[in-house]
């Protein structure tokens, strides 16, 4: 395909296809989007146009179909006003599975949204989908997911009891280091699956998790051991299950923050 309208066609409908209702050029001033419309008007011989099209000069070119979703188009954009407002989680999924929120829904698998107990005294948070989670659709599903499960049961707490979910819903590109404004883009998600979940404690694994919960800079090994507050939840920071494989000497004071999680819990 290398007709230039073509292409531009194939792009908005790709658009379109992700939820997006407007596209905004903004890096091209007005002169510059007439003379790149002019060369690709020169580089095509002119099109009969297609009955009921509208006219030379109206809102689209003659031959480009305006931009509309398609019929299997995912969930539109949806802004953190309205997704705070979702009822259920299973709303709130609905929408996250088409999220066009950030440039991650272009390069995942999957968006991982999150599971478990709907009803959880213990919201898991990680801080973005690996390549497996990518693939499955589920959070923590690789190696460092069946060392989670392990440290979750050794305090009495299995997998099937909590809700698991992370601060990004979808795989950074090669697990590199999530950004700032992926961050603010997801976390209208995060906040909702709190508010829904109603969990009687928090815990964060790893510094980004742990991090951007409490927003702060300060390193992992300074905010773990004490317990913490998110909107109004305690919250236990520790180590990531991934380091631990990485260094496992780390992997006593995590078993020392989940026994505050479970003393936190067996208190009330
Ligand atoms: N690491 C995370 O933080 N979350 C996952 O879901 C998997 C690996």
């Amino acid at each position: 395909m290398t007709d230039p309208r073509e292409l531009l066609r194939e792009y908005l409908r790709q658009r379109a296809e992700m939820g997006e209702t407007e596209l905004v050029l903004d890096s091209l001033t007005g002169e510059e989007l007439r003379a790149l419309y002019a060369r690709a008007s020169a580089a095509v011989p002119a099109a009969v146009p297609a009955p009921g099209a509208a006219p030379a000069g109206g809102r689209f070119p003659a031959n480009v179909a305006p931009m509309r979703p398609a019929a299997d188009a995912p969930a539109a954009y949806a802004g953190a006003d309205e997704i705070r407002s979702l009822p259920t989680l299973a709303a709130v999924r609905e929408v996250a599975l088409g999220c066009p929120r950030c440039r991650l829904a272009e390069t995942r698998g999957q968006v991982v949204f999150g599971e478990g107990n709907p009803d959880a005294d213990v919201l898991i948070v990680g801080e973005a989908p690996g390549a497996e989670e990518d693939r499955s659709g589920r959070p923590f599903v690789g190696r460092a997911g069946k060392l989670l499960d392990l440290l979750l049961t050794s305090v009495g707490l299995p997998r099937e009891q909590v809700y698991v979910c992370n601060v990004l819903k979808c795989r950074p590109p090669g697990n590199r280091d999530p950004q700032a404004d992926e961050v603010e883009a997801c976390s209208p998600y995060l906040l909702r699956q709190v508010e829904l979940v109603k969990p009687r404690a928090i815990a964060a694994f790893g510094t980004f998790a742990a991090q951007t919960l409490l927003g702060t800079t300060t390193p992992i090994g300074r905010l773990r051991g004490r317990v913490h507050e998110y909107h109004g939840v305690p919250l236990v920071p520790t180590y990531h299950p991934a380091a631990l494989l990485r260094s496992p000497a780390w992997v006593r004071p995590t078993w020392e923050d989940l026994q505050r999680l479970r003393q936190l819990l067996d208190r009330a």
